[in-house]
């Protein structure tokens, strides 16, 4: 199989994704892998043990209003429910970041009910991701916001931290963005979010307000620049799996990308896992997600690796 080998965190030995996940999880890595987020009882800054951060990951969510211009069918953010917070307030952000840094590197998180059983080379910190119930680069004071990340790290109080911006890309031509990005050390990443290859499928799948060649254009554009890794979530939608044709442009998409320049280190495929606020949306089995993985492998001969 021509996936990427990777370092998996549960066994610190090289192991191939879609084995791995094919394999019963213990109790308590259900848990730790089950459980979306836990907010630590703050509004902005949350924990989650994830495979794709490959342990353990501080959120900042940038949209408390739950303002997207995507409305994906697997979404995970129900919508109807009011928001807990209208807007989001970067001091008491700043104060949770910090709080939430204090409590991982003092240990104090294996404290907390669901880590007890964790193991530890789960709880160790990967990155604290700029994230959200929406979409982050469209958070109105999203300046405010990286600045005080940026700020809490450059104090040093705690050990260096690398920060990703996960974002559906399309508000990485915005000057006010673009100016925050060249803040980014060449450590941090920016992960983003393609998952179509035809307008028509991604008005199916994300349902966006703004079209597919402006996510491609504005990927493009920041992956001359600096390495972007690229996450693609394949659903089952009302039981029907991408079509085969729909896979195909996805991966020249891509080749399109790489290409013309975009340095892209690592494509990331997987599927909905989590309940999602869409019944007609649910997960696509591994082998199809491999098959996948495969394909753009093949077209592309970038780095795949499935979740
Ligand atoms: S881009 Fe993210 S937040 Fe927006 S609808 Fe899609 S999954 Fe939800």
């Amino acid at each position: 199989m021509s996936i990427q080998q990777v370092e998996h965190p549960l066994s610190g030995s090289a192991v191939e994704e879609p084995t791995v996940l094919t394999e019963p999880a213990p109790r308590s890595l259900v848990t730790a892998f089950g459980c979306p987020r836990n907010s630590l009882q703050n509004r902005f800054v949350y924990v989650v043990v994830s495979p794709r951060a490959r342990g353990l990951s501080i959120g900042v969510n940038l949209n408390p209003d739950k303002y997207c211009n995507f409305d994906c069918v697997y979404c995970e953010v129900n919508r109807q429910e009011p928001a807990r917070s209208r807007a989001l307030d970067v001091n008491v952000m700043a104060d949770e970041l910090r709080q939430t840094l204090d409590l991982v590197y003092s240990g104090k998180l294996r404290g907390l009910d669901s880590y007890g059983s964790v193991p530890q080379e789960l709880l160790r910190l990967r990155h604290v991701a700029l994230s959200g119930d929406g979409e982050p680069t469209l958070c109105p004071n999203f300046t405010e916001a990286v600045q005080a990340v940026l700020h809490v790290r450059a104090l040093a109080s705690f050990p260096f931290f690398k920060i990703v911006l996960i974002t559906n890309a399309t508000g990485l031509d915005f000057p006010h963005v673009q100016q925050m990005l060249h803040h980014f050390t060449r450590q941090d990443e920016i992960w983003v979010k393609l998952e179509a290859g035809t307008q028509a499928y991604m008005d199916k799948v994300n349902r966006p307000t703004v079209p597919l060649e402006k996510v491609i254009s504005n990927i493009l554009a920041l992956a001359r620049e600096r390495p972007v890794t690229v996450q693609s979530l394949f659903p089952l939608i009302d039981g029907e799996e991408p079509p085969p044709g729909e896979i195909d442009q996805f991966a020249q998409r891509l080749l399109d990308l790489k290409t013309a320049g975009a340095q892209i280190p690592l494509v990331q495929i997987y599927s909905a896992t989590r309940p999602t606020a869409h019944s007609e949306c649910g997960h696509l089995p591994l082998r199809s997600l491999s098959r996948i993985a495969q394909t753009v492998k093949k077209v592309t001969g970038l780095p795949v690796e499935v979740f």
